[in-house]
């Protein structure tokens, strides 16, 4: 579903930039946490915590990874700026990369929950702009729209099942 928005390349890796992260915090970057930042970054999904505690369960070197320091390392991961949340409309919230990944803004459809990613370079220099006219020091921005998918638009019968639900 992100095909289009394609990958970028920030130079240092997630997990040397979340080791350098770490040291400002005066923490240490375990074999536990890289092994999660690893799998978090070996594909650009959305996901809820419990998703990755499945990914990370067919790992074979997963055993080392406890359920608590999942939640944690992934609230540290945000504080890093290499995850944010994206809220869905059913009250849930999804993890996706913040760092190595372009920006970019999301439709979000309150009937299935289907994130779809969209960049665009005019909303990118509209949000320039406006922040200018502010004196702002514009860092990043988020939009997200929110309204009904092309699959929940169509009449109900035989939906195809969708992969990317919650
Ligand atoms: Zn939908
Ligand atoms: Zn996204």
């Amino acid at each position: 579903m992100s095909d289009d928005i394609g990958s970028l390349d920030e130079g240092a890796s997630p997990v040397e930039k979340f080791r350098e992260f770490l040291v400002t915090k005066r923490q240490r970057l375990t074999r536990e946490r890289e092994i999660i930042v690893e799998e978090v970054f070996s594909s650009h999904e959305h996901f809820e915590p419990d998703d990755l505690i499945d990914r990370l369960s067919n790992r074979h070197d997963s055993r080392r990874v406890s359920r608590s320091s999942v939640y944690r390392t992934l609230a540290l991961m945000e504080e890093a700026g290499l995850l944010r949340k994206v809220a869905r409309p059913n009250g849930r919230e999804v993890y996706e990369h913040d760092y190595g990944y372009p920006q970019h803004d999301h439709l979000i459809c309150d009937q299935c929950g289907m994130l779809i990613e969209f960049h665009n370079e005019e909303i990118a220099s509209i949000v320039e702009r406006i922040a200018s006219e502010h004196a702002f020091l514009r860092k990043s921005h988020r939009l997200e729209v929110y309204g009904t998918c092309a699959d929940c638009r169509r009449p109900k019968q035989r939906r195809p099942r969708k992969l990317d639900l919650i």
